[in-house]
């Protein structure tokens, strides 16, 4: 597990590079994922090869674009095991889907009254959409309880969803605490009172197996940025059912079925949801993208993360006066962690990070409520993908000990 055993890291050559004297090395994967170059070249053929616009044009190009294109959503749609093609939308990201979602089924289902549960852990996309609504229709938020370990609570769960609930929607994986929330049984509990479950699938697509007919989902959210394709393309999946009983959010041209003067038919799915020239370059990335993550296989990836975790959490854990939210126990963390140093501004440990070449995120993470929920007002936090090694980690652990005593004894 150390870089040159690593047989994926060559494939990013992004990673090769000093930063302030140092190696580089990338823990902010879970605010975006680098690029392999077979990506990057993948973006520039279609340019220099096969770019015309989708669905309009009865040409050679427009043919090949259309059909890469569409080519892309079934392989994500096999992806996530959707049931149907036509069930996956492209947006520009999980902030969009999760948008869409709220604009659409939201303003069509929620009546003054009813109630939208949420938890605390959430990232603002999956919150103020949500919130924003309930305030629109004078509904009812409410937010599910963390566990101890920071785990969405499945008790309060129980008291919080009741038959008034008409949505529960929560983060699959917490972009802070490394949990991985049980989304299976938040759903049935959501079904049993009649409501729809929608996943923020943004960190738990790009690094675990997600199987929405498994977890019996309505709705999923997820970015392709942050499972190596580029950004301004994301995925909202849902069931065909719904989605066709959904309105449009956005109009003009494509997802149309005829316009007159003074109304419109809707096209079908998914295209009702496509409004304008979409992402299709970004959208083909993504499919080349789900090709190279199936080429490891997500278990095997879910797999390699864990044993980074196993391995670095002890050793983080070791170090004095550092804080980490979230699991105690290995086995129960992804590999999103966050930490404080005491006494230390997180914007302060990740400078004196960023100093040794160890790129970390620092602040609320879009999560002011779960900061004020945790009392505290930032965090550090590292976060890691397959082409990140036990020699990163290391490093990690011994910039953290260096910036400390920096700022402790003013060396580094
Ligand atoms: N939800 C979660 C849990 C996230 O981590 C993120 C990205 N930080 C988002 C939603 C928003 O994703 P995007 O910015 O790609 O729309």
């Amino acid at each position: 597990m150390d870089n040159k055993n690593n047989q994926w890291r060559k494939d990013f050559p992004i990673l090769d590079q000093v930063v302030n004297d140092e190696q580089l090395v990338y823990l902010d994967n879970a605010a975006t994922t680098q690029k392999p170059q077979q990506i990057i070249d993948d973006i520039m053929a279609f340019y220099q090869n096969d770019n015309a616009n989708v669905h309009r044009g009865v040409h050679t190009l427009a043919e090949r674009s259309t059909e890469q294109f569409e080519e892309a959503r079934s392989k994500i749609q096999q992806f996530i095991n959707a049931k149907h093609s036509d069930e996956i939308i492209y947006t520009k990201g999980t902030t969009d889907s999760l948008n869409i979602i709220a604009r659409s089924y939201g303003e069509q289902n929620i009546q003054a009254g009813d109630e939208i549960v949420i938890s605390y852990l959430e990232h603002h996309s999956n919150l103020i959409p949500w919130q924003q609504l309930a305030l629109k229709k004078h509904a009812t938020l409410k937010y599910i309880d963390l566990d101890e370990d920071g785990f969405v609570d499945l008790n309060d769960a129980k008291k919080k969803i009741t038959d008034k609930t008409k949505i529960v929607s929560i983060a699959h994986v917490s972009n802070v605490l490394g949990v991985i929330n049980p989304i299976k049984q938040l759903a049935k509990l959501a079904h049993q009172h009649g409501a729809v479950m929608v996943v923020d699938g943004a960190q738990s697509v790009p690094y675990m197996p997600v199987d929405v007919q498994d977890l019996d989902c309505d709705f999923l959210a997820f970015s392709g940025h942050k499972m190596l394709g580029p950004t301004g393309l994301g995925i909202l999946y849902g069931k065909e059912d719904l989605l066709n009983s959904m309105p449009p959010v956005d109009y003009g041209g494509e997802m149309i079925s005829f316009v007159h003067l003074f109304d419109t038919t809707w096209n079908d799915l998914p295209w009702k949801f496509e409004a304008g020239t979409p992402n299709i370059a970004g959208a083909i990335a993504l499919g080349h993208a789900v090709d190279y993550l199936n080429s490891i296989g997500m278990d095997k990836i879910l797999d390699y993360e864990n044993q980074l975790v196993d391995y670095v959490l002890p050793k983080l854990q070791a170090i004095d006066d550092l804080i980490i939210y979230g699991p105690r126990d290995p086995q129960k963390h992804t590999s999103v962690i966050s930490f404080n140093l005491k006494g230390l501004h997180p914007h302060d440990l990740a400078t004196g990070l960023d100093m040794e070449g160890v790129a970390v995120r620092a602040g609320h993470h879009c999560a002011q409520p779960l900061m004020e929920y945790l009392g505290i007002k930032a965090t550090a936090r590292a976060s890691f993908y397959f082409y990140n090694t036990k020699e990163d980690a290391d490093t990690l652990v011994n910039s953290i000990v260096a910036t400390k005593e920096f700022f402790q004894n003013g060396t580094i």
